[in-house]
């Protein structure tokens, strides 16, 4: 029997300090630009320093762990790619000072395990990398999942403002984070202070006649935003709902953004056919948002499925919505064909 609550606990550890080293590299960003002459360079590096921050922490608290995660240290160990190595290590001795060369890389590549085992961690080390790179949201994303199912989720979200007033474009100070436990609820905390005390959140507030307010991805090869406008024309014109403006953030902060209230829909319609979505990109996530009351599946209504190795391979899209809404979305899609074949 898994022990959830220490599994939270040691995940959520893991998540702040990988949070902390992220904000670190971003604050130096033409520094790290400049070393490694290479303008996507800081993100690499956040990318492979919160890997092994992740990996590191978790074994040290759970001993041997299954890590599925979206990085290999192969990049790292090529010649050419020195500078990288040494900016890597440097981020990493941040939060884990004992750290060498051959530690790092060897915690990095504990992410190389499958999906073969009936529970495995997957981790996105940074998702929303465009976001990360133009200062704005991006996300720490780790969850544990279970037969299929996600049954841990913790989300650093280092510049997600807490206080819901606060613009989303611009960078918080502090951030937040998120945890749940499936058939328990979602939590929120500091990303900062691993000490904090979490407060459960019972925000999604979603009634009939209400604003519909939905997110969507600033990119546009992540999102259909023709379909997306399509789906809200239809729902304001046809059922008369009073929808706004769409919202536009990087990574799976949207569904941050729907468990706290704050956006009443998450809209991922496919761009191209033949995408298959990453689990560590919704795993986390989803199960937050799910935890907080909302209903998350793909654009056909169907559940995410994360028993099909490291792509969501029966999943089309995600649509994630308080029930009344996300049956109105599924709704509108069917009604339009979108992603019909
Ligand atoms: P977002 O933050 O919503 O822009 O989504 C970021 C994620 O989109 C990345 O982690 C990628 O794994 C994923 N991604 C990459 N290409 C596509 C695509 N063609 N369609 C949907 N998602 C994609
Ligand atoms: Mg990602």
């Amino acid at each position: 029997m898994n022990d959830y609550a220490t599994m939270l606990e040691a995940a959520r550890a893991a998540v702040t300090k990988a949070s902390a080293v992220c904000r670190q590299v971003q604050s130096a960003l033409d520094q790290v630009r400049s070393i490694t002459k290479d303008d996507k360079s800081p993100v690499t590096v956040a990318d492979f320093a919160s890997q092994a921050i992740v990996a590191h922490e978790l074994s040290e608290r759970l001993g041997e762990v299954v890590l599925v995660a979206e990085e290999s240290s192969a990049f790292l160990r090529e010649d050419e790619h020195s500078a990288h190595l040494e900016a890597t290590l440097a981020a990493v001795r941040e939060v884990w000072p004992e750290a060498d060369e051959d530690s790092m890389l060897e915690a990095i590549d504990m992410g190389a395990s499958d999906t073969h085992h009936l529970g495995f961690w997957t981790l996105d080390p940074i998702d929303g990398t465009k976001g990360f790179l133009r200062n704005q949201q991006y996300a720490v994303a780790l969850a544990f999942v279970e037969s299929g199912i996600p049954a841990v989720g913790v989300m650093g979200c280092p510049n997600l403002p807490r206080d819901l007033s606060e613009p989303l474009d611009v960078p918080d100070p502090e951030g937040c984070l998120y945890m749940a436990i499936r058939g328990e609820g979602v939590w929120e905390a500091s990303a900062n202070d691993p000490d904090e005390t979490p407060i459960r959140i019972t925000r999604l507030d979603h009634a009939e006649g209400d604003e519909i307010c939905v997110c969507a991805s600033v990119e546009k090869a992540h999102t259909d935003l023709g379909a997306v406008g399509k789906v809200l024309d239809l729902l304001r014109d046809k059922h008369g709902e009073n929808v706004g403006e769409p919202v536009r953030l990087d990574s799976q902060c949207k569904y941050a953004v729907v468990a706290r209230g704050q956006a009443d829909a998450y809209l991922r319609l496919p761009t191209r056919p033949g995408y298959v979505e990453r689990i560590w990109d919704h795993a986390a996530g989803s199960l937050i948002a799910a935890q907080s009351g909302a209903a998350v599946t793909d654009i056909f209504g169907h559940d995410l499925d994360f028993s099909c190795g490291r792509g969501l391979e029966k999943n089309k899209g995600v649509i994630c919505a308080p029930p009344r809404l996300h049956g109105l979305l599924i709704g509108a899609i069917e009604e339009l064909g979108i992603g019909a074949a």
